[in-house]
This record gives structure tokens, sequence and C-alpha cells, in this order.
């Protein structure tokens, strides 16, 4: 049997649960660190605005082994979210290995130049350093605000407006009767817009900068996840390493794929009324589709139409006293902004001199499997890997990560293959795919199977398939599946 690590988990939301339960699981005495004073992350309600939900279906945001309950809606709302983590926590006993209230404030080589990692840990009570020999870095995409101003922000508050970020928006009181204006595009920008239009804002307006692709939850009266969530779909995006035999059948494939997306294009334009608000996307959809593919926000193009939202294409140039000027030359009265301008994606915590190694300089992260780095050694990545099903794919990226660091791979890469597949993916993420470049490069979407495959593939499940195969082709990934393709994985070999 493999040694017993002493494992860091760091972050308590949806991929350090993952991490937890994996490194448990293989017997490894594991300790976990969350900053806020609830597990959850993103989903702890405290953080969220009101309203949220899921933009996966339930069926696809979930664990292998526990479905959310079935008298959730098809599209969780964060609260009920939460809950499930909780449970999912209780079932599989991670609540006695999470610190909560404790932030670890750096992460650098030992001192005794042992492997491993010290950690600076900042408790309720105290501060202290731990060693670990491994340490699962599960911090997400979402835990440091982006914070921008504009010239004037300190007159227009003095004046009595309010300027915050997004996370922040957690109270709809925060806004009645009041003039919004929210700055952004995505879908938290969409969903405080229509938030605040349906609870007693004054007025709104969305500002924001791109036009960019948008899938509403039905799709022409069909679920979503009946028609992008399948290998069938994810065939026809340009996925890497493809060979000369991959490229012959892409070509010849060419006129098919463009007529499937012009198809999906025209739907999307006519469902959604794209023409009438201007809203049509330069670029084609299948450069665009990446983890930054926003769903619509329901209730969003209503509002427009009923005029309860004004969408308008620019950004903010600066404030006045009571105003928020625009690029466009737009005066807008307000009393509340609201910038819906995302989040700094990094490690703050890692000593700079390994995060040089980690992230090139054009913000390209170097990591194999989207996970780990062969200059880190005893580190991994759990859920920088953003997707439209997150919660699987952090529950396979963690059972990856600790054969990994087990070295009980059936495909335990060797540091030069590592570096080459990085390289070859660097590449192709520049050259040909510049929408995987979003987030760091830490995005498997549109390439759900892909990724998994790989990473089952590495394991060496012998099942990663279902076993009819125009299914296989036409379905979306069954959660519950990939729980019995982990366990087709071999026994950990004797060593
Ligand atoms: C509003 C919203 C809706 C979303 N909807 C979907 C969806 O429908 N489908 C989907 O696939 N994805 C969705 N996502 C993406 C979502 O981020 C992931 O699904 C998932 O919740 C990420 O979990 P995580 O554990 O990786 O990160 P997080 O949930 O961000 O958790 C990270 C945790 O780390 C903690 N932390 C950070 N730094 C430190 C530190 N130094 N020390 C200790 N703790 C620290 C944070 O407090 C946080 O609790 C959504 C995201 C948002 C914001």
């Amino acid at each position: 049997m493999v040694t017993r690590k002493k494992v860091a988990v760091i972050g308590g939301g949806v991929s350090g649960l993952a991490a937890a339960k994996a490194f448990k699981e293989r017997g490894h005495d594991v300790h976990a660190f969350e900053r806020t004073h609830d597990i959850g992350g993103v989903w702890e309600p405290s953080r969220s605005y009101p309203g949220v939900q899921t933009q996966s279906p339930k069926d696809l945001y979930r664990y292998t082994d526990l479905a959310m309950p079935a008298d959730y809606p098809e599209w969780p709302k964060g609260p009920q979210v939460h809950a499930y983590l909780r449970s999912y926590a209780d079932r599989h006993g991670l609540n006695e290995i999470f610190s909560l209230d404790t932030a670890v404030r750096s992460m650098t080589r030992r001192p005794d130049g042992a492997p491993g990692w010290t950690l600076e840990l900042e408790g309720p009570d105290s501060a202290r350093t731990e060693d670990f020999d491994f340490v699962a870095v599960c911090t997400g995409q979402f835990s440091d605000k982006n914070i921008i101003s504009h010239p004037g922000q300190e007159e227009f508050e003095a004046g009595g407006g309010t300027v915050t970020h997004s996370s922040e928006y957690t109270d709809p009181e925060m806004i009645r009767g009041k003039r919004v204006v929210v700055l952004g595009g995505s879908k938290s920008a969409t969903d405080i817009a229509v938030n605040a239009s349906q609870n007693g804002a004054k007025s709104v307006t969305l500002v924001y900068r791109e036009n960019v692709w948008r899938v509403p939850y039905f799709i022409g009266g069909i679920n979503f996840k009946r028609l992008l969530y399948m290998r069938a779909q994810e065939s026809q995006f340009n996925g890497w390493g493809r060979g000369p035999l991959a490229r012959a059948l892409a070509a010849a494939t060419k006129p098919l794929v463009w007529a499937n997306f012009r198809g999906l294009e025209t739907l999307l334009k006519l469902q959604l009324g794209l023409k009438k608000w201007d809203m049509v996307p330069d670029n084609p959809i299948e450069k665009d589709v990446s983890c930054s593919l926003p769903i619509v926000t329901p209730g969003l193009f209503e509002a427009f139409n009923a005029g309860t939202v004004v969408p308008i294409r620019g950004t903010i140039e600066r404030y006045e006293e009571g105003q928020v000027i625009l690029s466009t030359g737009d005066r807008l009265e307000a009393d509340v902004v609201v910038l819906a301008v995302g989040w700094k994606l990094g490690v703050p915590y890692l000593d700079p001199a390994y995060r040089e190694k980690l992230i090139e300089p054009d913000g390209q992260y170097r990591v194999y499997r989207l996970s780990v780095n062969p200059d880190l050694p005893d580190m991994g990545f759990v859920g920088f890997n953003s997707s439209f099903c997150s919660v699987l794919s952090a529950e396979m990226i963690a059972n990856w990560l600790v054969r990994y660091a087990d070295g009980q791979l059936a495909r335990q890469p060797s540091r030069a293959e590592m570096e080459a597949d990085i390289e070859a993916n660097l590449a192709w993420r520049r050259g040909e795919r510049p929408a995987a470049q979003v987030y760091g490069g830490l995005c498997s979407a549109p390439f759900h199977f892909r990724h998994l495959d790989e990473l089952l593939a590495d394991i060496g499940a012998t099942k990663r398939k279902r076993a009819n195969p125009l299914a296989e082709q036409f379905s979306y990934p069954d959660a519950a599946a990939y729980g019995s393709f982990l366990a087709s994985a071999p026994q950990y070999r004797a060593g």
C-alpha cells in the first residue's frame, strides 16, 4: 500500500469536498481549510445574490454517488445547492476534517527541504504554520473579486451613490426604489439586472461591452442539455491534438458542421429576438463556446421588451454626482452601480517563485490534465477546471489527483510527457482555439467528454462509455454512470 500522507485541502466548495473525500477514502490524513464560516463556496447563501440558480440542470450538477433530491427543480436555487453540498459532506463525514474560518495565507516549500509544503494558516483566534506532504488547491475561480473603479467614483459616493461588486448584491433592499446601473454582460450581470427589476428598483440599465452568444434553458422548447451536452455535438468543435485523420474528417464534414451551427444561431436569434436588440454577436457560435458561455437569465428578454431593464452597449467612462457617464455619451441618473465584472483568477497565497512557473506571462496556466504542474511537486488543482458540469469534473479530477499523488495512475506521466502535453495544449489554445484561453485556459468546456475520457484512461478505468453507442453519442453525461466507471479502475498496486 502507498504511504499515508498528510494532505491539505484548501477551500470548502464543490471541489474541496470532492478532494477531501477522495483523499480521505484512500486513507490519507486529510486537513481541510475554508476561510469562511461554512462550506459551499459560491453556493454559501451569504455569498450569492438573491434568486441565484444553477446554469446546469440538476442531473448534470451532482456528484456520482448522490443525486439531487427528486423534489428539486430542474435548475436548483442557490440555497438548495448549498443544502445538497451539506448533505454530501454529512454523508462522507467531511465536516470533521474541515477547519472553518481558517484561511491559508501562504504556501511555501518546507524549510527542512522535505517534499511537500508549509502552509501559513490564520484561524479565528490564532495564526500558525503547518507542514503537509501534499496540497490539493480547491479555491476556485470566484474567490478574489475583480475590483475596478472609474474617475469620479468618490464624488458619486459622496453624493449618496453606492458602487458595489456583484458578489455584494445579496439583498434586494439595497436597490428598492433606486435607479440601478449594472455593468457587465455575464450571467451574474443579467441575473442581477432582472432580479433588481423584479424587486422594486425604480429603473435598471444593463451596460455591457460585447455581444455574446447566450443559451436559454430551453431551445425551441427543448431542454438545452438534450441538444448541447453530447458527444455528437462536442466532436464538432476543434479539439486539441487532432492528427491527420481527425483533420481530414473535420474537413470532409465541415459543411454539415457549418449548417448545424448556423441552424443553432438562427434558432437563438429568432427565439431571443437578438436582431431587435442589436445583440447578434460577431463571432460564429462554434468559435465562442467555452466556460464563459452564459445561460440566458429567465425573464431577461421579457424585461427588455417590457422596458424594465434597458440594455446599452458600452461601458462606464466616469461618474459625476448622481450620474454615470457612459462611453456612448449617455448620462444615466443613478443611485446604485453594481459592477458585475467578475473575479481575479489566481493563487495569491502561493510562493511567487512557484507562481511564475505555473502562470505564463499572458495568464495561461501550465497544467497537465488541468490539474498538475511538473515544477510544483506535491500539489494539484481540483476545480480550477471550470465547465458546465463542474461537480462531476471536480470529482473526477479529485480521483485522478489522489492516484497521481500516490503514483497509482495506470498511465503515470513522466515529467517529459507532462511538459510536452502542456506545450502542445498551450499552442492549441493560442493558435487554434482562442476561446479555450478563458479562465487562464483552465476550462474544459465544450470538451467535457474528452476531458473525462482522458482522466478515466489515465486512471485505468476499463469502462468509459455507455454500452449503447448511439445513446453514448446523443446523451448528456450520466453522473451515476461515471461512478461505476471509476469503480472499474484497478485496485492500488502494492509498492
Ligand atoms: C452564480 C454562479 C452560478 C454557477 N452555476 C454553475 C452551474 O450551473 N454549473 C456549473 O458547472 N458551474 C457553475 N458555476 C461555477 C461554480 O464556480 C462551480 O460549479 C463550483 O461551485 C466551483 O466550486 P469550487 O469549489 O471549485 O470553488 P468555490 O465554490 O469558489 O469554492 C472555493 C472556496 O475556497 C475558499 N477559499 C478561497 N481562498 C482561500 C484561502 N486562501 N484559504 C481558505 N479557503 C479559501 C473560498 O472561501 C471558497 O469557499 C457557477 C458559479 C457561480 C458564481
